[in-house]
Formats: C-alpha cells, sequence, structure tokens
C-alpha cells in the first residue's frame, strides 16, 4: 500500500523522509511522466510519497554573500520573474517546456530528474551551483558537478531532501545560451551549450563552456578552460581550431529518438567556433 504525505513544514517533510523511503513530488511534471499509467487510471507509485509544492519555507529566492540561494519550492516561473537569479539561468528557463509547465515544475526538480537532456542543468554546471540537501540530522552543500552522477542518478540520500540551490556571484563580460531542438519552444533538447567569458584588456581572464545532450550527464571541462585562461585574445584566435579539437573529444553524443551522435556533434563544435569568434572578437 503506497502512503501519501502532506507535510506542513520542511522539518516534517524530513521527518517523514527519516522514516520512510519516498518519492518526493514537486511540480510533478517529471514524475508524473514518469508514472503514468493507463488512461483514467491514477499514477503508478511503487512506494510511497511525499508532496513538498505547498510548504511555504521551501519557496523563494533570496541573497547572501554565498550568492543566490534558490529554494526546492521555486517555480520555472517565479525564477524567470526574480531580479535576482542569474540572467544566464533565465535565458534558459524561459525555454524549458511551455508557460503552463513552468508554472508549477520547479529548477530543482529539473536538477534532480538528471536528465541529459535537463537545460537548467547545463547552467548550474556553468555558474558553479551548489546543492543544499537537509535530513533531520543536519545538512550539506555539494557542488552540482559532483552532484549529478548519471541518467537520474544523483548524490542524494533516502532520508535527504533537497532544500536550496546556491549559485555563488560570478561577473563575467558575456555570455551565451544555445539550446537546440525540433523547434523553438515546448522542446526536448538535442543540444544545449551555456558559455561565459571575461576579458581585461586583451587577455581572456574568464572563459567557461558546458554543454548538455552530449553525454549521461553535462559536460564541463576545467583542463581546457585553463588552458585558455591567461592567452591572450589573438593567442585564442590562432588557437581557435585546437580547442574546438580538444572539445571535440569530451562532446560524446549518442543516437537517440530526438537526434543523433553526428549531428548533435556537429552541431556543439559548430557552436563552440562560435563562442570563441565571439569572445576574440567582442562581437
Ligand atoms: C511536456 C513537458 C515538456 C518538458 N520540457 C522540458 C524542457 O524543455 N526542458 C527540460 O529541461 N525539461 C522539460 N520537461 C521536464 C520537467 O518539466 C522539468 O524537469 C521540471 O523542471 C521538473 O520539475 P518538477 O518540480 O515538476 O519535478 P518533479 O516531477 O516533481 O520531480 C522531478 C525529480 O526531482 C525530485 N525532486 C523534486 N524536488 C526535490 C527535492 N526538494 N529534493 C529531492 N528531490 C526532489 C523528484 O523526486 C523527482 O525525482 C518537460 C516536461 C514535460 C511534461
Amino acid at each position: 500500500m503506497v502512503e501519501k504525505y502532506i507535510p506542513a513544514s520542511k522539518i516534517e517533510a524530513l521527518e517523514v523522509l527519516s522514516k520512510h523511503d519516498c518519492y518526493i513530488v514537486a511540480g510533478g511534471s517529471d514524475l508524473m511522466v514518469m508514472k503514468k499509467n493507463t488512461a483514467g487510471l491514477a499514477p503508478k507509485f511503487d512506494k510511497d510519497i511525499l508532496y513538498t509544492s505547498h510548504i511555504d519555507e521551501l519557496k523563494g529566492i533570496y541573497e547572501d554573500e554565498a550568492g543566490v540561494h534558490v529554494k526546492a519550492g521555486t517555480t520555472l516561473d517565479e525564477v524567470l520573474n526574480s531580479k535576482l537569479a542569474p540572467a544566464l539561468l533565465k535565458k534558459a528557463v524561459s525555454q524549458v517546456a511551455s508557460a503552463n509547465i513552468r508554472h508549477f515544475a520547479t529548477l530543482v526538480g529539473n536538477l534532480a530528474n538528471a536528465s541529459p537532456a535537463g537545460d537548467t542543468i547545463v547552467v548550474d554546471f556553468l555558474l558553479d551551483a551548489k546543492v543544499k540537501l537537509e535530513s533531520v540530522n543536519g545538512e550539506r552543500i555539494v557542488d552540482v558537478e559532483n552532484f549529478v552522477l548519471g541518467v537520474r542518478k544523483i548524490d542524494r540520500h533516502p532520508d535527504e531532501l533537497i532544500t536550496e540551490l546556491i549559485f555563488p556571484k560570478l561577473t563575467y563580460t558575456g555570455d551565451m545560451w544555445w539550446k537546440v531542438g525540433s523547434r523553438k519552444a515546448d522542446s526536448i533538447s538535442k543540444v544545449m551549450v551555456a558559455g561565459y567569458w571575461g576579458i581585461r584588456g586583451k587577455i581572456v581572464e574568464k572563459f567557461a563552456l558546458s554543454f548538455g545532450s552530449v553525454s549521461i550527464k553535462a559536460v564541463r571541462s576545467h583542463d581546457i578552460e585553463k588552458e585558455i585562461i591567461g592567452l591572450s585574445v589573438s593567442e585564442l584566435k590562432a588557437r581557435k581550431n585546437e580547442f574546438i579539437e580538444k572539445y571535440g573529444k569530451i562532446v560524446t553524443p549518442i543516437d537517440d529518438q530526438r537526434s543523433n551522435a553526428e549531428y548533435r556533434h556537429k552541431v556543439a563544435m559548430n557552436i563552440v567556433s562560435e563562442f570563441i569568434d565571439k569572445v576574440v572578437g567582442g562581437k
């Protein structure tokens, strides 16, 4: 028999999780599809369910010295309308699903679902987001790159609730977001790329790129970034093809129902080329 829990507060939710292994349902836009049943019948959940979307303590966005904190119950729509949320995150959020889904689906749900095609995860990786998890025994904070382990696999213990996603403050000269899908809206991504750069004088001071839908989880290379940071703009321009080749080795897409590996790889490398042009040309 599957039980459902509708806790009145965060601590009640943590108490439920300390005693019961539950599916945590926020907006439900991923889970209800995953657990769908024959038409007319309730979704097929095979273990208890904990609902969280009504808990006020889990809603909202605030800022402190650690950065911008997006609480777990914050919907994509609320992120989009926030003055505090990073601009690049908002660009990605604006292209997730459709307005009606963004109205109830959460940013944290997009991350915790850990789909290789999760749009906002690519930006979480790029912006060095941190995941705050709480249980009745305390809390811990994990770097998002270590938190996502693979397809629908995350570093969460059964008694833990994700309570926040934290975006450290970053400054840069420019950023870009690309989502390549079958159509402009309400489309699951074939490829996503997020990037930012910073130029001081004629030196590349900041450079970061992350990719989605090209591996089992979002991809970012701190090694390639380290090689690029510190180059002069003209050196980066001269070595552009070398870096495209390096990115080409870490972008390893597969064929699936939405696209094929060759197309995804080609598109991703075209985007890297366009991004480097932008960085060196200041276009
Ligand atoms: C028609 C349609 C179109 C879509 N289009 C896109 C798209 O373009 N791009 C895209 O990236 N996604 C898309 N999605 C997927 C989905 O809408 C997003 O992933 C959404 O952000 C999930 O949020 P949610 O609150 O609905 O998650 P839920 O379904 O409630 O949960 C998703 C996962 O997160 C876990 N979870 C939620 N909250 C917590 C918490 N506090 N602690 C621990 N675990 C938690 C759940 O247990 C579950 O495993 C689409 C979905 C649909 C149905």
